[in-house]
């Protein structure tokens, strides 16, 4: 074995579980909603962005867009719901948007999956770190053997097929969920240079945000005060409904493969050994290239081996997780 695979070998065996304190849903019971002027604010641009045209109400079936529902249908939109299947949903996620629809008396249209991902994610990138860490890990980790891109797998399993959808359905604007400063410094960013509704050049439509400068406390106190139901899979343990492979979080506290593991561990393990990914959580970990981490891996009886005896080495990104998340 190399030195490179040896030392590796030795960090994973000697890796302790990390045991994170609170999850997101304990810290927000008793959450505060938000303010009067704020749900004002959302209604008023729900409002505002009806007059652009027709609309197309994007609804992933988690809480930002169970809340973004609820407004719209209680500011009286004219417009369809839309949902993008990834392909990376949880069981049912498609059934509960349809749902959500027809009790604000909204029609429903759906699109994809846009393809496979695991292909996807090994000729352009796996969804890892974030979008904005994602970039800036590649630039400074050149010939790893595999890279990060969330930005291109955003756009390739949701953004793209949402805007098209938008498009076909003859829709004039997007309304989205994305909170911006609640979220992630690039969304924060991308809100400022923004504002809550602009012009999409690239696909040539409106884009409207009402729930722009929401925080977690603003949609759980919202979804509790008007008693919206949620998708089933948050009772069994879901934080967020997303992509159950995202490891856009993975680096901090409440990573999405930590639950995974323990929400759908058949799901973590079709990631995580069946496609190898394992793999690329390790190799980003220790700062290690894919053949070294493939080298060590071998040395622990390999992927399914390990992920059997010390499945939390896979929990993070970070050997030490940072406090809070970000998507
Ligand atoms: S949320 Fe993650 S896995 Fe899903 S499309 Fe975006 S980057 Fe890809």
């Amino acid at each position: 074995m190399t030195e490179a695979g040896a030392r590796l070998y030795a960090e994973i065996q000697a890796e302790e579980e990390i045991r994170t304190g609170a999850s997101i849903g304990k810290a927000r019971e008793g959450a505060q909603g938000p303010s009067a002027e704020k749900i004002q604010a959302a209604l008023e641009l729900i409002y505002e962005a009806g007059l652009k045209g027709r609309l197309a109400i994007a609804a992933s079936g988690g809480t930002d867009s169970t809340v973004l529902l609820d407004l719209a249908g209680q500011a009286g939109a004219q417009g369809t719901v839309i949902h993008v299947k990834t392909g990376m949903d949880y069981p049912g996620t498609a059934e509960f948007v349809w749902g959500q629809a027809a009790r604000v008396g909204l029609s429903c249209r759906m699109t994809g999956p846009a393809g496979d991902p695991r292909a996807f994610w090994e000729a352009h990138g796996w969804p890892m770190l974030g979008k904005m860490a994602a970039r800036i890990w590649t630039q400074r980790h050149q010939g790893r053997g595999f890279t990060l891109n969330c930005a291109e797998c955003c756009r390739t399993f949701k953004i793209g097929p949402a805007r098209r959808l938008t498009k076909n359905i003859g829709a004039r604007v997007q309304l989205t969920g994305t909170r911006g400063a609640g979220e992630s410094i690039l969304r924060r960013h991308r809100q400022h240079l923004d504002g809550a509704m602009a012009w999409n050049e690239r696909d040539r439509i409106w884009v409207a945000a009402p729930m722009a400068g929401w925080t977690d406390e603003d949609v759980a106190g919202y979804i509790r005060a008007r008693g919206l139901e949620e998708h089933p899979w948050r009772a069994r343990g879901a934080e967020t409904i997303g992509c159950i492979y995202c490891g856009g979080g993975a680096q901090f506290e409440n990573s999405g493969y930590r639950l995974l593991r323990g929400v759908m561990p058949e799901a973590w393990w079709r990631f995580v050994v069946g496609w190898r990914g394992g793999e690329i959580i390790l190799a980003v970990k220790y700062d290690a290239r894919i053949d070294e981490i493939r080298e060590a891996v071998t040395a622990a009886g390999g992927l399914e081996r390990l992920s059997q005896d010390r499945p939390w080495v896979f929990d993070f990104l970070r050997r030490r997780p940072l406090k809070g998340r970000a998507m």
